[in-house]
């Protein structure tokens, strides 16, 4: 659904109120399938002195299998975005700046690229998530497996060439 954007560059000090509930049902990053809630975009474009800035927080819950263990767990993500909106591209130089053509912005996937772009690279279930036994495969946050745990930490087996001879 684009933004019709004609009367805010025309219009010095002008703003307009964004209010919008957006549904991706396609979302993946690297490769991997996200699920993500409807996205709620909240705030505003505005007109300050002749530059247009589009400022909007996201908020959204997505969820994907924890990178340790595995197991699919949720996380609530409230992001804030600024963009500065012009006509055409006059300054090469600066990647911030989206261009509008004919006046309309493209909120929908504009929204889609932003949250893509600040997913986090790291994805826990907990920040203590214990993940899984390597000779087993067991959840090891479901509780201990009967492995033997030598050699496990690499610290340890440091500590062990020190003191081998
Ligand atoms: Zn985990
Ligand atoms: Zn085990």
């Amino acid at each position: 659904m684009p933004l019709e954007l004609n009367d805010i560059f025309v219009t010095p000090d002008s703003s307009l109120a964004v209010d919008e509930c957006f549904v991706y049902d396609d979302l993946s990053a690297e490769g991997e399938e996200l699920v993500v809630s409807p996205v709620r975009v909240k705030g505003q474009v505005r007109n300050t002195g002749g530059l247009v800035e589009l400022c909007y927080t996201a908020e959204f819950r997505y969820s994907k299998p924890c990178d340790r263990c595995l197991t699919v767990a949720g996380k609530a993500v409230r992001q804030d975005f600024v963009h500065t909106l012009a006509l055409s591209a006059e300054n090469e130089d600066n990647d911030d700046i989206i261009i509008v053509a004919g006046y309309t912005l493209d909120l929908f996937s504009l929204v889609r690229d932003d949250i893509l772009l600040e997913m986090p690279f790291k994805h826990l279930c907990s920040e203590d998530c214990l993940g899984l036994c390597p000779t087993c495969g067991k959840n090891l946050n479901e509780g201990s497996c009967g492995c033997q745990k030598q050699a496990v930490d690499p610290r340890m087996a440091v500590l062990d060439e020190l003191f081998s001879d």
